[in-house]
C-alpha cells in the first residue's frame, strides 16, 4: 500500500478536519471534523454546552476560543456515529466566512489533536465503513460537480445506488454457480454436475442482456454527466460566432470543472432544456477556409468526430453546389447534423428555391435521422436578429434524443464502470464459448471467477488501495 500525501495509510481511524465548503469569503463556512474525538477535540475549544453530553442531530450555539481569545461564535451540530455520513462521529462548524477565522479554527483544532484530511478522506470512510458502495461514492463526486439537470440526475441515481442493487443481484446469482461449479472440482475425475449447464447458460444469458443494456447507456450517460459534445462547422464569416453567442446570452451555463477531466480545447457550455451542451470552438476549421479542407487536419477531425451532432451552418452567399458536397462529407461521417442556413434576412428566393432542391438528397450517411434530417425542412435563421433560435433549439435536443430518458433508467456514466461492465461482457463470452466444449470445469469456473472480479470491482466489493486512491485522490479536500 502506498502512503498517502500526509503520510498516513488509507485505513485511519483517527480524527480528520477539513473546511467543507469552498475556500475564500463566503457568509459562512463549514469546517468538518470525523474520528473518534471528533465531539470531544471540539468540546475543549468550545465555549457553550457540554458536547460531549448532547444528543446526536442537534445543533448548539457558542464560541470558538483559543485559550481566552474568542475566535468567532459558532453553531456546532453533532452526529454521533454510526448515524453520521462515515459513521464515525461527526462534528460541523458553521463559523462565519472569514478565511482567517475559518483557518486559525483549523489549526486550533490541528493543535488539539485532528489531523488535515486527504482529498475524499470524509467519503473515503464512508464507503470504508459500509455507508457508501464504491459507485455510490463516486457519484458524490459527480453530484457535487453536476452543473445541469441531467448531469444531476444521472449522478442523483447512482448515489442512490440504483446501478449497485442491479449488480450485486447478478453478482449473487453468479456466485452460486461458482460455488457449484467449484464443487464439481472438488470431486476431481468423477462426472458430476452440480450447476446445470442449461440454467447457468439461462443466467448468463439474462445477465449479459442487462451488461449490454447499461454498456449502451454510457454513451447517454456520458453526455448527460460531461455534456453533449456540438461541433458548429462551417466556412469562415458564415456567422458562426455570431450563432454561438446569440445561443450564450440567453443561456449561459455555470461552468464547474470536472475532476478528471481534460480539455485542450476551449468549449463553450450552455444549458439546453436541462442538459449540458459543450459547444466545440471549431477554430482549427475556419483556419483551414472550410470543412472539406479539414478532412486532412487530424486534429479537427478528431474533434468533429467526438461530436454527437454537427450544426453545418450556411449562408444564402454561398454556392448551393458547395453546400451539397459539404453535406456529403458530413453526413459520410454518420454523425447526426442539422444544416442551418443563417442570414435568413438576406435569403433570396432563388436561394431558398435551390435549397429546398436539395432536401431529398441525403443517403443518411448510416444515420437514419440524417435522412429525416435531409428530408426535413433546413432551417432558418438569423443569428444576428436572433430569429429561428429557439426552433433551432428544440431541433437540437430532438436531434441528440436525450428528453426520452426516464428518470428510473440506470445510465452508466463512469469509464471506470464502463470498463469492468466490458470485462465483465468479455469473462461471460469465454464461459458460454466453453460452456459446450468438452473441457474441464476448472476453466469455466475461472471464467465465472473472472466476471465476478470485474463487477464486484464496480460496486467495491473487490478493491486494491491503488483504485481507491485514484478514486479518492479526485475528489476535494473536505469532501
Ligand atoms: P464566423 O466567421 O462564421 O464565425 O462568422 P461571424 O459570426 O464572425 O459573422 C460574420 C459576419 O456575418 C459578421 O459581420 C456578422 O455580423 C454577420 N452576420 C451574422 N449573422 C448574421 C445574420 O443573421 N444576418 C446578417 N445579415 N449578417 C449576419
Amino acid at each position: 500500500m502506498s502512503d498517502s500525501p500526509a503520510g498516513t495509510s488509507l485505513y485511519n481511524s483517527d480524527t480528520i478536519i477539513a473546511l467543507a465548503t469552498p475556500s475564500g469569503i463566503g457568509a459562512i463556512g463549514v469546517i468538518r471534523l470525523s474520528g473518534p474525538d471528533a465531539i470531544s477535540l471540539v468540546n475543549e475549544v468550545f465555549g457553550g454546552k457540554d458536547l460531549s453530553i448532547q444528543h446526536s442531530h442537534t445543533i448548539h450555539f457558542g464560541t470558538i476560543k483559543d485559550g481566552k481569545q474568542v475566535l468567532d461564535e459558532v453553531l456546532v451540530s453533532i452526529f454521533i456515529g454510526p448515524r453520521s455520513y462515515t459513521r464515525e462521529n461527526v462534528v460541523e462548524i458553521s463559523t462565519h466566512g472569514s478565511a482567517f477565522i475559518i483557518e486559525n479554527i483549523i489549526k486550533l483544532l490541528i493543535r488539539k489533536g485532528a489531523r488535515p484530511a486527504n482529498p475524499g478522506e470524509f467519503t473515503l470512510r464512508a464507503f470504508l465503513n459500509g455507508q457508501l458502495d464504491l459507485s455510490q461514492a463516486e457519484a458524490v463526486a459527480d453530484l457535487i460537480a453536476s452543473n445541469s439537470q441531467a448531469s444531476h440526475q444521472v449522478a442523483m441515481q447512482q448515489m442512490r445506488g440504483g446501478f449497485s442493487s442491479e449488480l450485486q443481484h447478478l453478482r449473487d446469482q453468479l456466485i452460486h454457480f461458482a460455488s457449484m461449479i467449484e464443487l464439481e472440482l472438488d470431486f476431481g475425475e468423477e462426472d458430476v454436475e452440480f450447476a446445470n449447464r442449461d440454467d447457468l447458460k439461462g443466467l448468463i444469458y439474462q445477465i449479459q442482456r442487462i451488461l449490454h443494456r447499461l454498456i449502451q447507456s454510457f454513451e447517454q450517460g456520458n453526455v448527460m454527466k460531461n455534456g453533449v459534445p456540438v461541433v458548429i462547422a462551417g466556412k469562415p464569416n458564415v456567422g458562426k460566432s455570431t450563432l454561438l453567442n446569440a445561443l450564450l446570452n440567453e443561456e449561459r451555463a455555470i461552468v464547474s470543472e470536472i475532476a478528471g477531466t481534460t480539455r485542450d480545447t476551449v468549449e463553450d457550455h450552455m444549458i439546453i432544456g436541462g442538459i449540458n451542451f459543450r459547444f466545440i470552438d471549431t477554430a482549427g476549421i475556419r483556419d483551414t477556409e472550410d470543412i472539406i479542407e479539414a478532412k486532412g487536419v487530424e486534429r479537427t477531425h478528431a474533434k468533429i468526430k467526438e461530436a454527437k451532432l454537427i450544426i453545418y451552418l450556411v449562408d444564402p452567399e454561398q454556392d448551393v453546389e458547395e453546400i451539397v458536397e459539404q453535406m456529403k462529407y458530413i453526413e459520410s461521417l454518420g454523425i447526426p447534423f442539422l444544416t442551418v442556413v443563417n442570414k435568413e434576412d438576406l435569403l433570396t428566393a432563388e436561394f431558398e428555391q435551390e435549397v429546398s432542391g436539395i432536401r431529398y438528397q441525403g443517403s443518411g450517411g448510416g444515420d437514419p435521422d440524417n435522412r429525416q434530417q435531409t428530408a426535413d425542412n433546413i432551417l432558418l435563421i438569423s443569428a444576428r436578429n436572433k430569429t429561428g433560435i429557439e426552433e433551432l433549439k428544440s431541433e437540437i435536443l430532438r436531434k441528440v434524443n436525450l428528453h426520452s430518458i426516464n428518470t428510473d433508467d440506470v445510465l452508466v456514466s463512469n469509464i471506470r464502470h464502463l470498463e469492468a461492465l466490458q470485462k465483465t461482457e468479455e469473462s461471460l463470452n469465454r464461459v458460454l464459448q466453453n460452456i459446450d466444449q468438452p473441457i474441464t470445469s476448472d476453466f469455466l469456473a475461472s471464467d465465472i471467477k473472472q466476471a465476478l472480479y470485474y463487477l464486484g470491482e464496480i460496486t467495491g466489493q473487490v478493491t486494491t488501495d491503488d483504485l481507491l486512491e485514484t478514486i479518492f485522490s479526485k475528489f476535494c479536500i473536505g469532501k
